[in-house]
């Protein structure tokens, strides 16, 4: 199909992602993707900044994935989870115990990440409904953060960030509290004392209505792209023991490596309740995501009137995605992971820097494989976009934020570039 031609069907059928009907013709077509690069319909080839969302860790295509999947096509690419197993799922699980946090034991693979906090919420709900507390049904999270577009979610996503403002008074009404003091670490000075008192004071106000609370440990992505300390986190690990509350991690965008932690709950050493991972799961080859629970959260569902955790989608467990998952997460673990973050927040460092001399830059910030330059002013997509795209590189900006989370595959040259795209998009943005 010529490029024109796809566009035009493109915009006049095609919802995309928080997109207009009819659409628009913004969309580069993209005819394949290999390592780090996006070849377009006209030829050119784009660095990718984005890592398809947090997703491609990998890079595309990479031999292993690519075998693992061709491997699994030979056999199953799906079958159904209910009554029937597979090796592919039960080894993922067992995997995903084994590099998660300890107390997590028991693994819900579904298909989205946004399904993956359903169930989370799901679980903290029923367990405390198993125990005979079903008054113990509302949620404390952080106001900025993202948890996705399905209705649980969307409850805990920033109230004022504008992006799901529209169901105001449909969506479960949450606790919200301010979110941490900005800064990727507090440089051992220790959580703010007042701010830990106001969150303090949430807590216990709202103690006996609160199932859980829900967080972005580390980065807050799609609500800001904010930094805290993991030290607020160990307060609220503290504070949820001392209130009977359960803690739930999302850990859908920080989850295998992105922070520099394999996960952001091990660098601030608080294990949750719950935690979602998706994304990375599966290098960003196919749609996957999972829900991690201890056996405390298990067994007080068990032990309910009705003892089962009721959600099952039929694409759960998918062969295809979870032969993929194991092959992504051997090729990570399999290799210097760590360093190869380190290296890539060495070269987001030295490529933003400028950009803090940029008129209309407000700060500029990195953490692992994550650069973010914000603006005192909100983005000009379009242009930003544009700067980008003529220097070689994908970026997706939106509000007041030009940010990047490279594959870990890309390699310095292409870190530099990525960086000086975002100066260059920063400046006329
Ligand atoms: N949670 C976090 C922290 C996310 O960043 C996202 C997506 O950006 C989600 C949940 C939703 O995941 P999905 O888009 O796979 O539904």
């Amino acid at each position: 199909m010529r490029p024109e031609e796809l566009l035009a069907l493109d915009r006049a059928h095609v919802w995309h992602p928080y997109g207009p009907m009819p659409g628009v013709d913004e969309p580069l077509v993209v005819e394949s993707a290999a390592g780090v690069r996006l070849r377009l319909a006209d030829g050119v080839e784009l660095v990718d900044g984005m890592s398809s969302w947090w997703s491609a860790i990998h890079g595309y295509r990479h031999p292993a994935l690519d075998e693992a999947a061709r491997r699994q096509l030979d056999r199953m690419s799906h079958v159904m989870f209910g009554g029937l197993t597979h090796e592919p799922a039960v080894r993922l699980a067992a995997r995903l115990v084994e590099i998660t946090p300890e107390p997590l034991r028991h693994v819900f693979l579904s298909d989205s990440g946004s399904v993956s906090v359903e169930v989370a919420v799901k679980m903290c709900l029923q367990y405390w409904r198993s125990l005979g507390r079903p008054e113990k049904r509302r949620l404390l999270t952080w106001r900025g953060g993202y948890h996705g577009d399905t209705f649980h979610p969307m409850s805990v996503c920033d109230p004022e960030g504008g992006m799901h403002g529209l169901w105001r008074g449909v969506l479960p009404e949450q606790v919200f509290v301010d979110e941490p003091p900005a800064g990727a670490t507090c440089g051992g000075a220790g959580p703010d004392a007042a701010y830990v008192a106001r969150l303090a004071e949430a807590v216990e106000r709202h103690a006996g209505e609160l199932a859980a609370i829900v967080v972005e440990p580390r980065v807050q992505g799609a609500g800001g792209m904010r930094f805290h300390c993991g030290c607020y986190l160990r307060a609220l690990r503290e504070l949820a023991d001392a209130h009977d509350v359960l803690l739930v991690f999302d850990e859908i965008a920080t989850g295998f490596g992105r922070t520099g932690d394999l996960f952001a709950a091990d660098g601030a050493g608080v294990a949750p309740d719950v935690m979602c991972v998706g994304k990375a799961l599966t290098g960003g080859y196919l749609s996957m995501a999972a829900t991690l629970c201890t056996t405390r959260v298990a067994d007080g569902i068990s032990r309910g009137a009705v003892p089962v955790l009721a959600h099952g989608p039929t694409f759960m467990g998918n062969p295809l995605a979870s032969a993929v998952a194991n092959a992504s997460l051997e090729l990570l673990l399999g290799q210097d992971w760590a360093g190869e973050v380190r290296r890539i927040e060495a070269g987001l460092r030295a490529g933003l820097a400028p950009a803090a001399e940029v008129p209309g830059v407000a700060d500029v910030r990195v953490l692992g494989a994550i650069g973010v330059v914000q603006l005192d002013h909100p983005v000009d997509v379009a242009a930003a976009t544009k700067a980008a795209v003529t220097q070689g590189v994908w970026l997706r900006p939106f509000r007041d934020l030009i940010y990047t989370m490279p594959p870990y595959v890309t390699d310095d040259d292409d870190v530099a570039r990525i960086a000086a795209a975002v100066v260059a998009a920063a400046a006329v943005g």
